[in-house]
């Protein structure tokens, strides 16, 4: 079907002005307005071409498309502000509006079209859920018990009477461009456009009881200290057949390991290694987040030393790999000592083999930090 001319619709010619187009759009939204003409669908779409027409000839670049290549400027994949397929909904075109009618001095439009049923939603609630890091590693399912308000079985609304269903009622007005209807939150109803018409014992005032629940809250790898999940509909339930639930907010909270730290999706860990192990050489196990790991350390290890276990860290949230697990060295030096162990030490006090000596191809220890945090 051929699309209307834009000019046309707006009533104006091609030479038109800024101001003229504006004006002339004004005219057709107070005509066609659906808080004007209920249930008239005709006008509903007069009102939408209208909006759909002022929103391409108000903008300096969408009109000069418009005006070399017609609707096909607008048509397809490419389409300019999406009304290839069909028009403009009723939220972009009540937001409009002030720009329109100059920034909300008018009482007359709301941004709620009166026509449009209201639909009311639940509190959301909200919980804290700690984890462990063995926990965020792997991700985890976790069933948590929430005292949600529900409609209590055996409830019964009815439409309110006051505003007919719709939730809000009608005020005349007289404004400079005449008298207009004035769409306000219906007071019976708070908006729900239903009120109770039975309700069993032990409900509230609105037909809700507090019902216990478990829910199960499945949470990614690799979520960090203060992210928060949505479990959409968990939150508490609004009374009413129209209502939709409120949502669950899950506020994740880290508990602190004992023995390691975690840095971003980086794990340090402190291994302790005593001397003669060091200058010896041993194999340790050391617990990951992800379970036990059996390393070497090498004969002559020195202080220090970070061993680094790659993608044995965190995953990232964002999915972008798996960070390392990384085993920072430390060697223990004995405080106290026997009289032959003294004897021993001292003897090698002199000795070539216990004179510091840093190989040129070892890295130093702060050379090693930095490489690891760049
Ligand atoms: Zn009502």
């Amino acid at each position: 079907m051929a699309k209307q001319d834009f000019y046309e619709i707006l009533g104006i010619s091609k030479s038109a002005t800024k101001a003229e187009i504006k004006k002339a759009y004004r005219k057709m939204a107070i005509k066609y307005h659906p808080d004007k003409n209920p249930g008239d669908t005709t006008a509903e779409e007069n009102f939408k071409k209208a909006a759909e027409a002022y929103e391409i000839l108000s903008d300096e670049n969408k009109k000069a498309r418009y005006d070399q290549y017609g609707h096909a400027a607008f048509d397809g994949p490419q389409g300019g502000g999406g009304f290839g397929g069909g028009g403009m909904n009723m939220d972009d075109i009540f937001s409009q509006f002030g720009d329109i009618f100059g920034g909300g001095g008018f009482g007359g439009f709301g941004s709620g079209g009166g026509h449009r049923q209201a639909r009311v939603k639940g509190s959301n609630m909200r919980i804290r859920v700690k984890l462990t890091l063995e926990e965020i590693a792997k991700g985890v399912e976790k069933k948590v018990k929430v005292r949600r308000k529900v409609q209590a079985s055996g409830v019964k609304y009815k439409t309110c009477t006051t505003c007919n269903g719709s939730g809000q009622v009608m005020r005349v007005t007289n404004t400079i461009l005449g008298r207009m209807q004035t769409a306000t939150t219906c007071s019976t109803c708070s908006g729900a456009g239903e009120i109770i018409s039975s309700k069993p014992n032990g409900a509230d005032a609105q037909g809700m009881v507090v019902k216990e629940e478990t829910v199960p809250i499945n949470i990614p790898a690799g979520v960090t200290e203060g992210v928060q999940l949505k479990v959409g509909g968990k939150g508490n339930d609004a009374p009413g057949k129209n209502s939709i639930s409120g949502d669950l907010l899950v506020l994740i909270e880290e508990v602190p390991h004992e023995t390691l730290k975690r840095e971003g999706t980086n794990i340090h860990y402190d291994l302790y290694v005593n001397f003669s192990e060091a200058v010896l050489g041993t194999s340790k196990e050391v617990e990951t987040v992800t379970g036990k790991v059996k390393i070497k350390i090498e004969p002559g290890t020195q202080s220090g030393k970070i061993l680094r276990l790659k993608g044995k860290g965190l995953p990232s949230i964002e999915r972008y790999g798996t960070g390392d697990f990384l085993i920072h060295t430390n060697v223990w030096t004995p405080q106290e000592l026997n009289k032959e162990q003294k004897q021993f030490f001292e003897k090698m006090l002199d000795d070539d083999n216990f004179s510091p000596n840093p190989n040129k191809s070892d890295k130093s220890f702060f050379e090693k930090v930095k490489d690891m945090f760049s």
